[in-house]
């Protein structure tokens, strides 16, 4: 029977309520059955030649993570890192989201670009550390989704002549053995890193961003696809091209506005999010303030501050009449309200 992986990212530091949240998790998943439990070090700072990297590219079959990240933020960066699959759901809700769920009318969003290339056969569901304090909930969460990934293995297998499934079945990938890799070397000091994520369900590949940010950070592939080409040419601290994104879908994982971070927010025409979580101030702002920003960025190269001249967003540009992205309807309602 195959097992499901389960890989925890560690927090970055060494936060004693963290790492002994981690340890009582670690410790209870170990006792359930049909589970295979790795630790990373955070996954945000995994470079391509650590091995707790490595491991996770080797990961053929579904995958749960646990991280202290938001779960769209852990996906996507995941995905940058060629490590695809389709997002699982999860029913892990914080108490405080229950009453207040996302209700956030997706159907309203322009047609994002989508991941790249064709997605696995496989579930990555992402589960955030910081949700709940104590162990319980994540495990009878990974219990059912453990069952799930099961229950759809056996529906798919099901389905197939017997034939075949013998073909396939001795062909299926299992998942990879966490001990094929030097356990000290999975876990090894990851230094920090900064880089923006893209969430590809909500990019239109506008490309407002490639032409924003001026330190090469972004590029694009063989198909004019946008992407982050280069990670670590990023400015730490810096989270200027995600305040100019249309869509909201550049994060910065670990930047301390939630929405920036990759939280889900609420609707946007509709006024529900709020704001200050948003861009971290008032809309109207959030283009001087990614200026002042980059500007400030430019200046610690040695470089000249460009301000307002150089790759603002082209939907700032007296924009002819057309169909208003949800950050310009904003606006008008804020305008409307006098605020
Ligand atoms: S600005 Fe946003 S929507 Fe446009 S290409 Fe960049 S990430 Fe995608
Ligand atoms: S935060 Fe600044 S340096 Fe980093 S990608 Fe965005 S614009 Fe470029």
């Amino acid at each position: 029977m195959s097992r499901l992986t389960v890989v925890l990212s560690q927090a970055p530091g060494k936060h004693p309520a963290k790492r002994a949240l981690e340890e009582s998790l670690v410790a209870a998943l170990l006792l359930e059955p049909g589970l295979e439990v790795s630790v990373v070090p955070n996954l945000y700072d995994l470079g391509p030649d650590h091995t707790g990297r490595l491991f996770l590219e080797s990961v053929k079959g579904d995958l749960v993570v646990l991280s202290w990240l938001y779960p769209r933020a852990a996906f996507w960066l995941l995905d940058r890192d060629g490590i695809q699959g389709h997002p699982g759901e999860t029913r892990l809700k914080p108490p405080a989201d229950e009453e207040d769920a996302d209700d956030t009318p997706t159907e309203d969003r322009p047609p994002a670009i989508g991941p790249a290339g064709t997605l696995p056969d496989r579930h990555i569901y992402c589960l955030d550390l910081r949700d709940f304090n104590k162990a319980e909930p994540y495990v009878q969460e990974v219990r059912r989704i453990a069952a799930e990934c099961r229950d759809r293995r056996q529906a798919k297998s099901a389905a197939r002549p017997a034939v075949v499934q013998l073909g396939l079945g001795l062909m299926a990938p299992e998942p990879t053995q966490a001990s094929a890799f030097d356990a000290q070397a999975l876990l090894a000091p990851a230094g920090r890193r900064w880089y923006p994520v893209i969430d590809y369900n909500r990019c239109t590949n506008c490309l407002e961003c490639l032409d924003f940010c001026l330190f090469g950070v972004y590029g694009v592939d063989s198909l004019e696809r946008i992407l982050v080409e280069n990670q670590d040419q990023c400015k730490k601290g810096c989270p200027a091209c995600s305040r100019v994104c249309p869509q909201q879908a550049i994060i910065f994982p670990e930047y301390k506005s939630a929405a920036i971070a990759g939280a889900d927010t609420g609707a946007v025409g509709g006024l529900k999010i709020d704001l200050s979580k948003l861009f971290g101030g008032d809309v109207a702002d959030a283009l001087a303030m990614a200026v002042s920003e980059r500007d400030r960025e430019l200046v610690n190269d040695g470089r000249e501050a460009v301000g307002a001249a150089v790759g603002l967003p082209k939907r700032q540009e007296g924009k002819p009449a057309g169909p208003k992205d949800e950050l310009d309807k904003l606006v008008d309602d804020l305008d409307a309200l006098g605020l």
